[in-house]
């Protein structure tokens, strides 16, 4: 799907980030590297790229980062407040005028998906209680005005075209009219089809420059077609110039497109993208939101998620406790499920060890590991009372049945659970002088 490589390469690149102490230059500027080429293989474009990097850099050099508990997710926040930025920033609605009807006017190649969104559109105002008009100024291509008619009435709303036979038309005279005729019978919106030709052209631009002027629009919205890659910031700039645009529609966002329009069309020509379209079918097609759209691209939420999961598996302050309370001797059952319970909540600890190098042993370790282990270890630990967590040898028979039966296990998993303990405390005060680590219940590693 879009974005799914650069999706990968950005999590890739996350990855290598140390989450501890600060970051050095060269960890930043290679950082910095890895995501400039990610962005440009996704055909993003070099002028968006290079202004991108910079600012990443910058502030990953800065004290936000240095001064973060955990750098990495620092700066991959930073990557993803910068994405937002140049996907516009804030969401931008539709913008509706004060006395209707609100005239849209759509302008793009041949191709890039007006005609679909027309439909896609005037499906969606209706949803919201409007009462769209769609006028068909599209004279060029032969089946243009027809198709307009099949998507109006898939979407239940009325399509003002020129009379058949009287085909060969004037566009600008049409979309006037059309507008007249919204007015007379009150529909408050009108969303104008235009012409498109295969590339840029003079005059098609000033076709649709012209409509433009004959129609004044409080929205003309530039659709683009997600996949054309690399010419997307010429072709937007050329509409820009030649007709301009108060909103661009990303369409097929659903296809294989490297992403690349998505990212520069929005930041090279300073106009908010509004609508997505994500499909042939008239309910594909969402308002846009930046950032939604970058944690998307970013996968946030599994990103941040992983880095946290790997410091708290492995985090060196509570390590250091730990071997701190063996020392002390005052490793208690509190301690063990604390530790068990860690690894519970590293969850995908498998997909997490991928991150470490020759981390190979401990994931067959891990592989062994049964998570049902760590519920009835919890319940039984969770029957004792605080006293007997911090001193197993309170535990004589009587106290082993109430535990048991407060828990719902037996006796003997209790007996077993606290044999497990002895032998983990005993294991671990042999790690704090500097033996052989082991993880619990799990054999040395
Ligand atoms: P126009 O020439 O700009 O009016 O483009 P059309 O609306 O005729 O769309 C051109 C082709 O792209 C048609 O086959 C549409 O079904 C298809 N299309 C439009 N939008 C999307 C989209 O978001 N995703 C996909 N996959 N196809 C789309």
């Amino acid at each position: 799907a879009t974005f799914g490589t650069l999706s990968d390469r950005l999590a890739e690149t996350f990855k290598h980030l140390r989450t501890k102490g600060k970051l050095s230059a060269s960890d930043v500027d290679g950082t910095v590297r890895e995501i400039r080429r990610a962005l440009l293989d996704a055909d993003v474009a070099l002028p968006v790229v290079k202004d991108f990097t910079a600012k990443v850099r910058e502030r990953a050099l800065g004290d936000e980062v240095n001064q973060a508990l955990n750098p990495a997710q620092q700066v991959v926040q930073i990557v993803n407040e910068e994405l937002v930025a140049i996907l516009g920033g804030q969401q931008r609605r539709l913008q509706f005028a004060k006395n209707p009807p609100t005239v849209i006017m759509l302008a793009g190649l041949q191709g890039a998906g007006k005609t679909t969104l027309a439909g896609k559109l005037a499906k969606h105002l209706v949803k919201e209680g409007h009462t769209p008009l769609l006028v068909a100024s599209d004279l060029q291509r032969p089946n243009a005005v027809n198709q307009l008619q099949v998507v109006g009435s898939q979407a239940g709303v009325p399509v003002y075209a020129p009379e058949p036979g009287n085909g060969v038309g004037d566009p600008v005279r049409v979309a006037k009219d059309g507008v007249a005729q919204a007015e007379r019978s009150q529909h408050d919106v009108v969303i104008i089809d235009t012409a498109g030709r295969l590339g840029v052209d003079a005059e098609l631009m000033k076709q649709a420059s012209n409509i433009r002027k004959a129609t004044n629009p409080d929205e003309v919205l530039f659709v683009i077609d997600a996949m054309i890659g690399q010419d997307a910031v010429a072709t937007a700039k050329a509409f820009q110039d030649g007709v301009d645009f108060t909103g661009v529609v990303l369409s097929k966002l659903d296809g294989d497109a490297r992403g690349g329009a998505a990212l520069s069309v929005a930041s090279v020509t300073g106009r908010p993208i509004i609508f997505a379209s994500t499909g042939e079918g008239l309910d594909d097609f969402e308002p846009f939101h930046p950032d939604r759209m970058a944690s998307r691209i970013l996968d946030l939420g599994d990103i941040l998620t992983l880095i946290e999961q790997a410091q708290q598996a492995f985090d060196e302050e509570e390590a250091m406790k730990v071997a701190e309370k063996l020392a002390s001797e005052q490793f208690t059952l509190d301690d063990f499920l604390k530790q068990m319970q860690q690894l519970r909540g590293a969850g995908n600890i498998k997909k997490m060890l991928g991150m470490l190098p020759g981390a190979g042993g401990l994931r067959q370790q891990l592989d062994q590991f049964d998570e049902r282990e760590i519920v009835r270890t919890e319940a039984i630990i969770q029957s004792m009372t605080p006293a007997e967590r911090q001193n197993t040898k309170l535990l004589n028979g009587s106290r082993r049945l109430r535990i048991a039966k407060g828990s719902g296990m037996t006796v003997t998993d209790v007996n077993q659970l606290v044999q497990r303990f002895e032998q983990a405390a005993k294991m671990m005060k042999t790690v704090a002088r500097g033996g052989t680590p082991q993880i619990p219940g799990m054999g040395p590693i």
